[in-house]
């Protein structure tokens, strides 16, 4: 097993949230409105995960980091899902969130849209994931369901994760539209926390869609690059850049402060039903930018496998 460490968040009440969370994106959108709700049920669309919530002993994980991607790759870093899900105490979690995908199985670097219900004693592991990567034909963005070509839960190099029981249970429901602010949603929500909460860090994770609009997402190229990249400018050069149109339903992590676990404190990956995929960055249509998440916050956080050589580059 990897080295873990473990860290309890500080757990606002969910109304209390909603008060934070509504002032916070009134600044950022022309319309807002956060409120708890019965989380809808995630088996359903456009969503189609397997499992119906995200309640239940709500953590988050920081597993690898990019510091195994660049300046060179780290070919030895894969991980399994069901490993990380008893690493978080918590075998057959429901586990969501971005990351790399497991090159060694795919043969190719690409994004990873973890969606996995992690085994447990009762049952096999249900992986719902997406990978995103270069289509070689045409440069365009692939975006396939990691089971229908493969069977195991790994991963490689990185992953931002949010696990759960994947029960049905009250959520934080988040409506926002037409983007009036810089920030984009995450991070405005991320911003947000990090001012009303100081340095008492909260931890939250969930899904969102992206109803309407397009947004700006990369994609890693099919290899690994054999220079090093050391600044960010040598990683977007790098990496590929797609705008994309919903909707989107995207898997995000983000902590309102990191405290002192190298942290990457916001990461978002979108999948959709119309073969598009990817890292998100921001919508590139303010005005007719829609969108609508299901958040919850984590009461712990586990870092698994903090790299001991770290660096500030390509964490955006
Ligand atoms: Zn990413």
């Amino acid at each position: 097993m990897a080295n873990v460490e473990r860290f309890a968040f500080h757990v606002p009440s969910l109304e209390e949230l909603v008060g934070v969370l509504q002032n916070g994106l009134k600044a950022n959108f022309a319309d807002v409105q956060v409120s708890v709700v019965d989380c809808p049920d995630l088996t359903k669309d456009p969503f189609t995960f397997p499992a119906k919530g995200i309640c239940g002993k709500p953590r988050i994980a920081d597993v690898g980091g990019v510091p195994y991607l660049i300046p060179l790759v780290n070919r030895e870093k894969i991980y399994d899902m069901n490993v990380v899900a008893r690493e978080m105490e918590l075998p057959g979690a429901f586990i969501l969130g971005a990351g790399a995908a497991p090159f060694r199985t795919l043969g190719v670097n690409a994004e990873f849209m973890p969606i996995i219900q992690a085994e447990s004693e009762e049952r096999r592991a249900v992986n719902g994931s997406y990978i995103a990567q270069i289509n070689p034909a045409d440069g365009g963005c692939l975006l396939e369901k990691y089971s229908e070509k493969y069977e195991d839960c790994d991963f490689g190099l990185l992953a931002n994760l949010y696990a759960s029981q994947g029960q049905p249970g009250k959520v934080i429901e988040v409506k926002a539209r037409g983007r009036t602010g810089k920030h984009n949603f995450v991070t405005c929500m991320r911003e947000t926390l990090g001012k009303h909460y100081g340095d008492k860090p909260v931890g939250m994770g969930g899904t969102f869609v992206i109803q309407k609009g397009k947004a700006k997402v990369h994609i890693m190229p099919p290899e690994f690059s054999s220079c090093p990249l050391n600044s960010d400018e040598d990683v977007n050069n790098w990496l590929k850049f797609f705008e994309v149109k919903a909707p989107l339903i995207c898997q995000t992590v983000f902590v309102s402060r990191d405290p002192g676990f190298d942290l990457r404190v916001e990461h978002t990956h979108c999948f959709s039903h119309h073969g598009e995929g990817g890292h998100y960055h921001y919508d590139t249509t303010p005005d007719t930018a829609q969108y609508l998440g299901y958040f919850l916050p984590a009461e712990l956080l586990y870092r698994i496998d903090r790299p001991k050589e770290t660096h500030l580059v390509g964490r955006d």
